[in-house]
């Protein structure tokens, strides 16, 4: 069965990206109204509204025109809640038959944290071509491309969530305050959805994402991480490393033999210095695999020259492959040669809801970044913090 195509951004005929069309093109599509209409139409495109019908300040028949043209909302296909309600998943049916999963993981005002926070965890593509041997997503392959109306309705449907006083958990904001690309695919392997999905999430307009709320985690596609660079919009970059050297790089992260780790880590330093942001390399731990003591100091040499934070990830254990996470003292073993080496580390653990294992992988990211607690891990370790809460009793 050959599946529909995604419709292209074009401002000639069928639907168009709205997202991505210079505005030119916009003026074209809205030829014949006052030029102001275009500005009321970017505006509901901020809020990440695409549906002329809901564009109330737009006369009815230029919703009517403009209806065959613009992106249909995607539609809610099913919602699950988990750890009293401060973790939400939801799945969205984009209309060809697929369907795409992103998470909401709030985080409350507490002692600690004066501001609380609501993170979503996005999709840029639905499975993914890199073809890394323990990712789900990698496993099934890449599906299709994302457009970045389906990649903004994701923000846009947890924002929905997150205004209802009836799901909102008490001391979590009414809107979105971070957003990270870990759901599914690669981002910079899409990258122009991508960037454009950057600049309409930091709109002043509209979502208002401080650039420092914003993560992308990419497996290391060097173009792309010097065209975000070039952007200056100074995002986080999380980099997939996942091996210390290139002989197992290249069989975890197959886009290693194109883009082996010295150009990567160029590129990530040049990043470093242009966006003054310290970077997070994310690592899963597989046992008998690449967390060994020998792999931890090989890391450190690796990344100890960087002002570096190492997010280590235990595998969640995928079908495909006979790997898993290895036990707690190797995962600790490991985090604390990292730690002595001068490097800060976390280590996430993923387990513990029912959705977690329906959304494989984008459980192990919800971290991410933030360096806060997830709701629904079992345990989170802050290392530094480490030796005194041993001598706790
Ligand atoms: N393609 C991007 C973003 C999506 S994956 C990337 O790879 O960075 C987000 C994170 O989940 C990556 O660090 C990825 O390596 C990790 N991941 C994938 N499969 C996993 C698994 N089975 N267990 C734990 N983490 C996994
Ligand atoms: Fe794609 Fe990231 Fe999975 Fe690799 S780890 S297959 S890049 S989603």
């Amino acid at each position: 069965m050959t599946k529909p195509a995604a419709p292209r951004h074009t401002a000639g005929g069928g639907v168009v990206d709205p997202y991505r069309m210079p505005s030119g093109s916009l003026d074209d599509l809205l030829d014949g109204e006052p030029a102001f209409r275009t500005g009321q139409v970017r505006q509901w495109l901020a809020r990440g509204v695409t549906d002329p019908a809901a564009m109330t300040d737009l006369p009815l028949a230029l919703r009517d025109r403009l209806a065959d043209r613009f992106p249909r909302t995607p539609i809610t296909l099913r919602h699950v809640t988990a750890d009293d309600g401060l973790t939400h998943k939801v799945l969205l049916g984009l209309g060809d038959g697929e369907a795409i999963e992103s998470v909401l993981l709030c985080y409350p005002a507490d002692g600690r944290r004066q501001r609380g926070r609501a993170t979503v965890c996005i999709s840029t593509q639905a499975g993914c071509a890199m073809g890394c041997p323990f990712c789900a997503t990698g496993q099934a392959g890449l599906r299709r491309q994302l457009r970045t109306d389906e990649v903004v309705a994701q923000v846009r449907a947890v924002t929905g969530l997150l205004r209802d006083d009836d799901l909102r958990p008490a001391g979590v904001p009414d809107h979105v305050t971070n957003v990270v690309f870990m759901g599914m695919g690669e981002p910079l392997a899409n990258l122009e959805v991508t960037v454009a999905t950057v600049r309409w999430l930091t709109d002043r307009h509209g979502f208002d994402l401080s650039a420092r709320g914003v993560t992308v985690s990419t497996i290391g596609l060097v173009p792309g991480i010097r065209r975000l660079m070039a952007l200056a919009v100074p995002i986080t970059l999380a980099i997939s490393l996942h091996a210390p050297n290139d002989e197992l790089r290249d069989q975890l992260v197959p886009i290693n033999q194109r883009h082996p780790l010295a150009e990567l880590l160029a590129a990530c330093d040049a990043y470093a210095e242009a966006t003054a942001r310290r970077m997070t390399f994310e690592y899963v731990l597989i046992d008998g695999v690449n967390a060994s003591a020998e792999h931890a100091r090989e890391l450190v040499a690796l990344l100890r020259p960087r002002r570096a934070h190492v997010n280590l990830i235990p595998m969640n254990p995928t079908p495909a492959v006979p790997w898993a996470a290895p036990p707690v003292a190797t995962q600790r073993r490991f985090a604390d040669i990292c730690e002595d080496g001068g490097l800060t580390a976390t280590i996430r653990h993923n387990r513990g809801t029912d959705i977690d294992a329906a959304c494989g992988q984008l459980y192990a990211n919800y971290q991410v970044a933030s360096g806060r607690r997830l709701p629904a891990a079992e345990r989170v370790l802050p290392l530094a913090a480490r030796g005194v809460a041993e001598r706790d009793p």
